[in-house]
């Protein structure tokens, strides 16, 4: 195998796709041409299978992605390339810009590459988010390169994938991190955004009610988590993965905890575990090395490659907390090198470790169950809380603006009670099987039926732009069913942190 440049990128390749149109269009003059009549008729063969050929120089990748760090105006003439080459299933756009003004690019990839399709869930991947953590920008550039000449090349891991998916792919969170970064393995600047600030550090954190005495304070974001935290609001992602670098091992949440029952034997556990235990394993256990749990050498190890984040170390503001917590997205932290800044040579091995882990991941965004909640006219509503018994999540889960829900589950039988204003609450039990190997959840949609004592005054709910935490449900203190009496603090913050948010809004 070889590898090109970027420039030498596109799918469909230029000096190949010319020289047969010059072919083409010569043929005429070909037959007085003076090397004879022999000549003559081979040049007409030749330019007969060229013509055969053509299809295949049209539908057939010819070269693959070099392997190097590219710049980052680089990454985005790559994203654009592959957008225009293949405006079927891919799309570039920007979710915002850094401090330093570089814009942050997502290519998506999906048979509907523009807009979101009922029943298809949203997925992304999100790397260098600390800039001088780059192995992450390789492997999700890589990642692309091979997911469209899959699809190319018509080969079903890659067609089922994109039929039934949309992959949003951002390859660097902290361009301005990486323009800063030094190669050293563990040690070096580009950590931070220009700001000199650690932007996993930096999100809304729903637990920090109680560290700061109730006196809950927004603090400020930073331009790319505000980015981040925009395109949370714009999108109803369902699965996610954050690539980092630095070791080797998938974490999940929590990263953060105040103290409350979610502690469970030094982690920090959510209502979800089952499900981030199952996730985090599906990537060390489809990585080359990462499941035997002690490929860095350093003195730590993790039983199966995998570790609660809390449980590894604390911290407050991370962006995997936020996702699941705010915008009821289930986040994996996978840190995917132990070298930060792998040298070059090391790159396609790299990739070979991360291949089948990267594609594994995204599959399970079919676990569990996903529809629609139907109200009594038999319209799709927005903010119906979806609840499975046994799992009292911070923020609880809401159906968007479409009227859709999506809960990873893995197989089993749950009860689900559905809750919308003027109708009955709704209870029914599913047998959730494993929806990964058939590239979708169960479907199954929730009817409800309007409430006796409250028909005459029902009207369907306005549109709201987000689903996100009910705050009225939270200052009530509903959300403490999850925790401890020290859950106050944190419903209170919440809903402070709500009116803020409403005021500012
Ligand atoms: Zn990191």
């Amino acid at each position: 195998m070889f590898y090109l440049g970027l420039k030498q990128l596109s799918l469909v390749s230029p000096p190949v796709f010319a020289g047969v149109c010059r072919c083409f269009v010569g043929v005429s003059r070909c037959r007085s041409d003076p090397r004879g009549p022999q000549w003559t008729g081979y040049a007409a063969v030749m330019s007969s299978l060229l013509l055969l050929l053509l299809p295949l120089f049209i539908l057939t990748p010819t070269t693959a992605l070099e392997f190097r760090y590219h710049r980052n105006g680089e990454i985005e003439k790559y994203l654009r390339d592959i957008s225009t080459s293949n405006p079927d299933i891919a799309h570039v756009y920007s979710i915002g810009r850094s401090v330093r003004g570089q814009q942050l690019w997502v290519l998506v990839l999906s048979l509907s590459p523009r807009h979101h399709s009922i029943g298809i869930p949203e997925f992304k991947y999100v790397a260098n988010m600390h800039g001088n953590e780059v192995l992450g920008r390789v492997l999700l550039l890589q990642l692309i390169d091979d997911l469209v000449r899959g699809h190319r090349n018509k080969e079903a891991w890659s067609v089922q994938l994109l039929n039934s998916t949309r992959i949003h792919i951002l390859p660097t969170m902290n361009p301005d991190g990486f323009d800063d970064a030094g190669t050293h393995c563990q040690f070096s600047q580009g950590r931070f955004n220009h700001n000199g600030v650690d932007l996993n550090r930096n999100f809304p954190d729903a637990f920090a009610g109680k560290r700061q005495q109730g006196q809950f304070v927004e603090e400020t974001q930073e331009a790319e988590v505000r980015a981040v935290i925009g395109w949370l609001r714009s999108e109803t992602f369902v699965l996610s993965a954050n690539l980092h670098g630095g070791a080797l091992v998938a974490s999940y949440p929590y990263d953060n905890s105040n103290g409350g029952s979610e502690q469970v034997g030094g982690a920090s556990v959510t209502p979800d575990n089952d499900v981030f235990v199952h996730l985090a394993k599906v990537y060390s256990y489809n990585h080359g090395s990462m499941h035997r749990g002690d490929s860095c050498k350093d003195g730590l190890s993790f039983n199966d490659g995998i570790t609660n984040g809390y449980q590894w170390y604390a911290l407050k503001g991370g962006m995997q907390d936020y996702n699941y917590v705010w915008a009821q997205c289930l986040e994996v932290t996978l840190e995917v090198s132990c070298c930060k800044f792998p040298p070059k040579d090391q790159l396609p091995a790299l990739w070979t470790e991360n291949r089948e882990a990267l594609l594994a991941f995204i599959r399970q965004v079919h676990l569990g169950v996903k529809g629609r909640v139907f109200d009594s006219f038999g319209v799709p509503v927005q903010n119906a809380v979806v609840e499975v018994k046994g799992r009292s999540n911070i923020c609880l889960f809401r159906t968007d603006k479409h009227g859709e829900y999506y809960r990873l589950l893995l197989p089993g039988n749950y009860t689900f009670t559905v809750t919308y204003p003027g109708h009955q609450v709704l209870t029914e039990t599913l047998d959730v099987p494993h929806g990964p190997d058939r590239y979708s959840a169960l479907k199954h949609d929730f009817l409800l039926r309007r409430a006796a004592d409250n028909s005459t005054h029902y009207t369907p709910t306005e549109f709201s732009p987000t689903p996100t935490c009910n705050y009225t449900l939270n200052v009530e203190g509903r959300c403490g069913a999850v925790a401890t009496p020290t859950w106050t603090g944190v419903s209170a913050a919440l809903g402070l942190w709500a009116a803020l948010r409403f005021l500012s809004d």
